[in-house]
């Protein structure tokens, strides 16, 4: 069996496209252009492309993107002032500080003092937890876009085996959360679990977030599973890859996201999403049932 590919380019440019129109309607409507705030401290290369291309999506669809580009030696009380500034800032809708941060500031501290109205990377622990309760309102974009794909696909978890291989706050435990919400019978495994491969080898839909590569070897995979690999590693060539032996698991799989192409689009098109949706929240700001009932 070769495994169909999950075309995460192609379903992102359709999202994008989508919200473009929403966006349009917006301005037909006289409504706010929606704007995101990125903050950027220091110069590491990684995080510099993902800011830029998160800044690319947001012109590209007609969000407002402005840009806090700062040093690396900026305190954390000097980040939780410029945050409590956007909080207060009704032109800003969303909120996007990149990780990782420098080792003296403690980034949980800085994730918390955002808006949960305006945490469009959906990662404050409010956000989270309405996701716990099944009432999600701003959803971690790698969960979420993960979602967007196996429904592209016509991917339906409900009565299947989800496994989620790492269990960080920002991927596998929403991703858990996301499956469970789905109704899959979702198992979590991380650093202390035994037997992996025998629990890799009962997923109907596999998701990977670990950060190491081809760490999911081809022969745990199920015949015919769906797998998506979040990991985005770089080897000593400086080529990506993703925590699964792709080209092994793609003669087992039925389907199966490429890295790069497969699930990192999909995260940047959750965070326009949000950030659509965070404005939409704001539009309602005077409604105070909209947190109670969200969109
Ligand atoms: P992380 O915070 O380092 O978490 C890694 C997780 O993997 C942890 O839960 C850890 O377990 C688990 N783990 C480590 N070694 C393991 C092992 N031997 N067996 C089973 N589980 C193990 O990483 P992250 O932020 O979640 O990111 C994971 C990967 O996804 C990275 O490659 C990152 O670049 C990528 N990523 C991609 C996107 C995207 O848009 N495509 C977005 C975010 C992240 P413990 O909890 O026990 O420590």
């Amino acid at each position: 069996m070769t495994a169909q590919i999950i075309d995460g380019k192609k379903v992102s440019q359709h999202i994008l496209t989508q919200l473009t129109q929403e966006l349009q309607k917006r301005q037909t409507h006289k409504l706010r252009q929606p704007c995101l705030a990125v903050v950027l401290l220091g110069d590491d290369p990684a995080s510099a492309v993902y800011v830029r291309n998160k800044q690319r999506a947001c012109e590209s669809i007609g969000i407002k993107s402005c840009q806090h580009l700062l040093p690396a030696s900026t305190t954390e009380a000097e980040l939780l002032r410029l945050i409590d500034a956007m909080n207060t800032d009704d032109t800003i809708d969303g909120i996007l500080i990149q990780l990782p941060l420098p080792a003296h500031i403690d980034s949980e501290h800085v994730l918390e003092r955002i808006l949960p109205d305006k945490d469009v990377d959906g990662f404050h622990p409010y956000n989270l937890g309405r996701l716990v309760v099944k009432k999600p309102l701003l959803r971690p974009c790698t969960p979420k876009g993960i979602m967007t794909l196996l429904s592209y696909y016509g991917v339906n978890p409900e009565g299947k085996k989800a496994v989620v291989v790492g269990a960080s706050n920002i991927v596998g435990r929403p991703q858990a959360l996301e499956l469970l919400l789905a109704k899959a019978t979702v198992t979590i495994c991380h650093s202390a679990t035994r037997h992996l491969a025998e629990e890799v080898a009962g997923a109907d839909i596999l998701v990977v977030g670990v950060g190491i590569p081809h760490f999911i070897q081809a022969e745990w995979i199920k015949p015919g599973a769906v797998v998506i690999d979040v990991g985005i590693n770089r080897l000593p060539d400086g080529q990506l890859c993703g925590d699964v032996d792709f080209e092994g698991a793609r003669q087992r799989a039925g389907m199966i996201t490429p890295v790069p192409g497969g699930v990192g689009p999909m995260t940047i098109a959750s965070l326009m999403e949000n950030t659509l949706k965070a404005a939409v929240l704001h539009d309602k700001a005077d409604d105070l049932s909209v947190v109670a009932n969200p969109l």
